[in-house]
């Protein structure tokens, strides 16, 4: 942990932010008793499970058993790292934060700019203006600007997007690049540049392409899909190409459009993915605006806990070609459970073949698009259609069976992700009896084998990946659960946050070296250290010593469990605590005066008696004492 500026910054930032205004910007809160208690954006909650307590700025949903401080809660909703969280917080407060850092900042020395992510930021923002104007404006990007024409794209779509237009050249961003701050080891690390394997230098990435700002969720610009002009399709092999993954992109957690749909979702009856940028602007353009894309790769676990912020809902459009097709069913299975356990509901439109939604759009209008976006059915079933689809099950009964199969392991796998739930329950009997119908089976015979599948299953532990929390802890060793922290520990810990005023005579007996857990270990050095500064018990700046969720968790969890043992009396639980601490160290002693006088070779035997008969007597001197 280490004191510097960035120190100040962080208690400076936590003493302007109040755990109340911050959670009740994203959460309705109501006042209960001393706390706060609202609905957890966490797990689907139908009672206020999520609670606020003013006093210890802290918050914890019971549900989810997890809990913490304004830093914490940020992270977890926005899923940001620490720094980042401290910097959304302190621009939420309206404080500078004045030390340039980045996650790469450390004692090795000052931090190269391409290192530090804000600059990253900064430059994605200025060459998306760039893209933009030179497509506003300049006599090159004429053919970036009939394609849009051509396409529909209206002027205010344009503007609104960001859209932008980067010429068929080599160095045509490293050209606007030279003479300003941004170098060409910055632009590289964005993306913008690549460097030439032959002979030094850098050259553009995206050449003659007409350019779409991909934003995250804070709306900053983050990466690019560039489109290539009709003219030059022929000689170039990918019709549209991103920006590579880059510390500010990674293309399985960003939506495309996200920023501008989720204030629509809710409105819209959920989430809309379709599959390509001029998709997406068409349907906004014709008013569909909750519509987002994936960028180049499948809908997966990680869009699914960016969108469950915001939305419970999500339709799939897809393409109606076959390799369209072949890539969902590929999918479907993993989908589907990814859904069941995060609670989503998941409906799939398969467009008729050859249609385009933004051409299809733009031809015919919005009405007739969500005309067909009311046909889209549930995941199941539309698994069950696709492995139904021109199958006759008395004639070709081989197939047949392998089909019941499959639909069997879908539901096997459905319901291993997202445990028994009512609804997931009556779907899964809707579905075995429409399975044993079409089929021609028994029912109980088809729930047999649909149970044989699942212990199956189970045994192996083949559930799709688990859900990894969204802020991932420093690597080390991993901070345990309250119930795993050892009971020597806890009680150190607990009394010293009833009462932070008895570390004055803990801390000459018990030294936080002696703590026998790791997170035991750290904590207690904080509240020592704290103590010194004169700290009272200000239990929100103990939670700002750590900057780990998992540690804020575990102090939150301990304070919880503090509050069952206010009126335990704590002159007897500190006389206890000293006493078991002084009788460790002497047996410590005694061990390690064994230990030296063996190593020495001393008369083993002899030692090992006279060790036995003191300890004998200790013992019994103690036993006596108790005694009376
Ligand atoms: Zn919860």
């Amino acid at each position: 942990m280490s004191f510097g500026p960035a120190f100040d910054a962080k208690e400076q930032v936590r003493q302007a932010v109040d755990i109340v205004d911050l959670v009740g910007s994203y959460v309705q809160l109501r006042r209960q008793g001393r706390n706060f208690v609202g609905l957890c954006p966490w797990h689907d909650d139908s009672r206020p499970s999520m609670q606020v307590n003013p006093e210890r700025q802290s918050f914890k949903c019971w549900v989810c058993d997890l809990g913490g401080d304004v830093f914490s809660f940020v992270m977890k909703a926005e899923g940001l790292e620490f720094r980042e969280a401290l910097e959304l917080l302190a621009e939420r407060a309206g404080i500078q934060l004045r030390t340039p850092s980045s996650p790469f900042e450390g004692e090795s020395g000052p931090v190269r700019p391409e290192d530090d992510k804000r600059t990253l930021y900064r430059v994605m923002a200025w060459a998306e203006e760039q893209f933009h104007r030179c497509l506003l404006g300049a006599p090159e990007a004429e053919p970036g600007r009939r394609y849009l024409t051509d396409r529909g794209i209206s002027p205010e779509i344009i503007r609104k997007w960001h859209l932008g237009f980067a010429p068929d050249r080599w160095d045509w961003i490293l050209e606007r690049a030279s003479g300003t701050e941004w170098t060409p080891p910055i632009l590289e690390r964005v993306g913008l540049l690549r460097r030439k394997e032959m002979g030094g230098g850098f050259y553009d990435w995206f050449r003659g392409r007409v350019m779409f700002s991909i934003r995250d969720a804070r709306s900053r610009p983050i990466a690019f899909g560039g489109r290539v002009l009709p003219q030059l399709a022929a000689e170039r092999t990918a019709k549209y190409i991103n920006s590579p993954e880059t510390p500010l992109f990674s293309k399985s957690r960003e939506l495309y459009g996200l920023e501008i749909a989720r204030e629509n979702f809710k409105a819209g009856g959920g989430a809309i993915i379709m599959e390509g940028y001029t998709d997406v602007l068409m349907a906004h353009q014709y008013g569909i605006d909750n519509c987002v894309a994936v960028l180049g790769t499948a809908l997966g676990e990680r869009h699914l806990q960016l969108l469950r912020r915001y939305t419970e809902s999500i339709t799939l459009v897809l393409d109606g070609d076959d390799a369209g097709r072949r890539r969902t069913n590929e999918i479907l299975d993993n989908l589907l459970a990814l859904f069941e356990k995060n609670q989503i509901d998941l409906r799939i439109l398969t467009l008729p073949e050859g249609i385009d939604p933004c051409d299809f759009i733009a031809t015919h209008g919005s009405d007739p698009f969500r005309q067909m976006l009311t046909q889209a059915v549930d995941a199941l079933e539309h698994k069950f259609r696709t492995v139904t689809n021109g199958l006759d099950t008395l004639a070709d009964t081989h197939r047949a069976s392998q089909a019941a199969e499959q639909m069997l392991v879908t539901l096997a796998s459905i319901r291993q992700a997202g445990g028994a739930s009512s609804q997931s329950l009556l779907r899964e009997e809707q579905m075995l009896s429409r399975v044993a119908r079409k089929f021609h089976l028994p029912e109980e015979s088809l729930r047999t084998r649909l149970s044989a599948l699942r212990r199956e299953a189970g045994g192996r532990k083949t559930s799709p990946p688990q859900a990894r929390p969204t802020t991932d802890a420093p690597s080390g060793s991993p901070v345990p659960k309250l119930t795993d922290l050892p009971k020597s520990d806890r009680d150190v810990l607990e009394l010293v946050f009833l009462d932070p005023s008895l570390v004055a005579r803990l801390r000459p007996i018990i030294e936080p070296a002696t703590m026998t857990s790791n997170a035991g270990r750290q904590i207690y050095a904080a509240c020592c250290r704290l103590v010194e500064d004169g700290w009272q018990n200000d239990f929100g700046r103990l939670l700002a010593e750590f900057d780990d969720p998992a540690m804020k968790n575990l102090l939150v969890q301990l304070d919880e469990s503090c509050q069952t043992k206010l009126t335990a009396d704590r002159e007897r639980w500190l006389a206890d605590l000293l006493e078991t601490s002084r009788r460790r160290g002497e047996e410590t002693a005694d061990r390690k005066r064994l230990a030296a006088a063996r190593r020495q070779g001393s008369d083993a035997e002899q030692l090992l008696a006279q060790f036995c008969e003191q300890s004998k007597s200790k013992h019994l001197t103690e036993f006596e004492r108790r005694k009376k």
